[in-house]
């Protein structure tokens, strides 16, 4: 083992070594009983979806949502993302988890549609092991066909980086996402290296902004000024513009003065179950006016 070997050469100590060895077992024990735990998991399906309103920033209207996984553990409770995405990478396990909170989102797309008419779409996170294979599209279709639900009810969020990879192949399968007739944004807009120079070559309706952009505006100059040339310069290439991590009234003021076209975040609301998101959309269909925001 390659690892083992570099660390006797730079410590040179048998003792060293012995503890570096156990201790790296530990580790992959409880690492293979959490790679079995979540292949169980998948199984059992403990995985649950919440919705998190996407709103429009002139009209204070939610116009969509993005899909959060969220698992279920029936002894540790809610468990999120950052709690089992990477080991679920690691362990090939993504395409099928993501295959499932499609189906999921499927089926709660056709309800938050039939509960508002009006309802735009849901974004559903894709992973970089999920887009350096062709066969994605395919895949993606026979769910979406299965429920009926039509193409524009769904949007795809990618990251700069997922697509750099490779990058000929990729732009491929964006061109065939959208053929389909599905909505594409680029998520964690700034934070990859290609940001500029690429996103004209992609066909992509909408970024959103990553939130360490938005966190300190307009407080910081730097941070806004960012924020302002990444609207000006997706408008000029006419994509709309989605703010992610909106938590307090004056980072809204300041997307309102830019023209930004949509925000998320806990200023609004957090990702909500299926039901509550639906309550929500019930109660701005019934006063057909924004939600007031102290009401939530
Ligand atoms: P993301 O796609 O950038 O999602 C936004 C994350 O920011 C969510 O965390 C959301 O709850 C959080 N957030 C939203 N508004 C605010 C705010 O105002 N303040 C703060 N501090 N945070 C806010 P979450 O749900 O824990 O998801 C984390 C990441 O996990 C997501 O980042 C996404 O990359 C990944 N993820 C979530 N669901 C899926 C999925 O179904 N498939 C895949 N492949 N990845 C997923
Ligand atoms: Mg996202
Ligand atoms: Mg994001
Ligand atoms: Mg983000």
């Amino acid at each position: 083992n390659a690892d083992i070997a570099m660390y006797r050469a730079k410590n040179k100590g048998k003792d060293n070594y012995q503890f570096y060895a156990s201790e790296m077992n530990t580790h992959t024990v409880e690492r293979l009983a959490f790679e079995a735990r979540l292949r169980k998991a998948l199984e059992r399906r403990e995985f649950v979806v919440y919705y998190q309103p996407k709103i429009a920033v002139d009209s204070g209207m939610i116009v969509g949502a993005e899909a959060l996984v969220r698992w279920n553990h029936p002894e540790r409770g809610i468990l999120y993302p950052n709690d089992f995405i990477m080991l679920a990478e690691e362990a090939g396990l993504i395409p099928r988890l993501g295959m499932l909170v499609l189906d999921i989102a499927c089926r709660d797309v056709l309800n938050f549609r039939q509960t508002d008419p009006q309802f735009g779409r849901v974004a559903i996170n894709l992973s970089g092991s999920q887009f350096n294979d062709m066969g994605l599209l395919e895949e993606v279709k026979s769910v979406v066909d299965f429920w009926r639900v039509p193409a524009n009810a769904l949007e795809f969020e990618i990251t700069e980086s997922m697509v750099m990879h490779n990058r000929e192949q990729a732009i491929k399968l964006m061109d065939g996402f959208k053929d389909a007739g599905f909505t594409l944004s680029i998520d964690d807009f700034g934070t990859g290296y290609s940001s500029l120079a690429y996103l004209k070559r992609f066909p992509v309706d909408s970024v959103k902004v990553d939130r360490s952009f938005i966190k300190d505006i307009p407080d910081d100059p730097n941070d806004t000024a960012i924020v302002l040339a990444i609207v000006a310069m997706a408008h000029t290439l006419g994509l709309k513009v989605i703010a992610e991590g909106v938590d307090a009234r004056m980072q809204l003021d300041t997307l309102l003065n830019f023209a930004c076209d949509e925000y998320q975040g806990f200023y609004f609301s957090k990702a909500i179950t299926a039901k509550d998101f639906q309550t929500l959309l019930q109660k701005q269909v019934s006063s057909g006016q924004p939600i007031a925001i102290d009401s939530i």
